[in-house]
Formats: C-alpha cells, sequence, structure tokens
C-alpha cells in the first residue's frame, strides 16, 4: 500500500477513545506485518484526569485505516 499521499485529514475525538488500541493494532499490521502497537503511526495513552489522548506520528499518511476500524467514533476521517 502507497504511503507516500496524506489524502485526507482525521480528527480525533479524545473523549470518545477507550484505549482499546484497534487502531495501532491495525496501522502496524498494515505497514510493518505485526501486531505490535509500539510500530504504529497512532498511538493512545491514558493522561490521569483527563483519560485517553490519541496522537499520530510523523510517518502517518493519514491513509484513514485506522479511523474505518475504531468503533467508539474517535477517529473521524473529515476530508
Ligand atoms: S482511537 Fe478508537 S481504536 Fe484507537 S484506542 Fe481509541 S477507541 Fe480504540
Ligand atoms: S492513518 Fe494510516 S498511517 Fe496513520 S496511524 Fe492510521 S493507519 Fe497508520
Amino acid at each position: 500500500m502507497s504511503r507516500e499521499i496524506k489524502s485526507r485529514e482525521i480528527k480525533i475525538h479524545n473523549e470518545k477513545c477507550v484505549g482499546c488500541g484497534t487502531c495501532e493494532l491495525w496501522c502496524s499490521f498494515t505497514f510493518q506485518k505485526a501486531f505490535i502497537p509500539l510500530l504504529a503511526n497512532i498511538h493512545q495513552s491514558f493522561v490521569s484526569g483527563e483519560g485517553f489522548k490519541i496522537s499520530f506520528t510523523e510517518d502517518c499518511t493519514q491513509c484513514g485505516i485506522c479511523a474505518g476500524h475504531c468503533v467508539y467514533g474517535a477517529l473521524e476521517i473529515v476530508k
């Protein structure tokens, strides 16, 4: 799968994230062929008193695969 073009934008809704890690698994499996969250271009972490926070690495192409598998609506493809 091509990774060179950032063709869309993904809006993050931290308040909807439950920390399931599905997004990390899909990204790492798609691009690294391994279910290793640390290799993903998206990461979720729990911040005490604030809840889960989602961030993308610089290598993220905004391909939307992770968003397509977040059933909680925490990742929204906006264009
Ligand atoms: S963004 Fe969605 S898929 Fe990723 S950890 Fe949060 S709830 Fe799970
Ligand atoms: S948009 Fe694509 S490259 Fe970026 S974190 Fe999600 S699956 Fe990985």
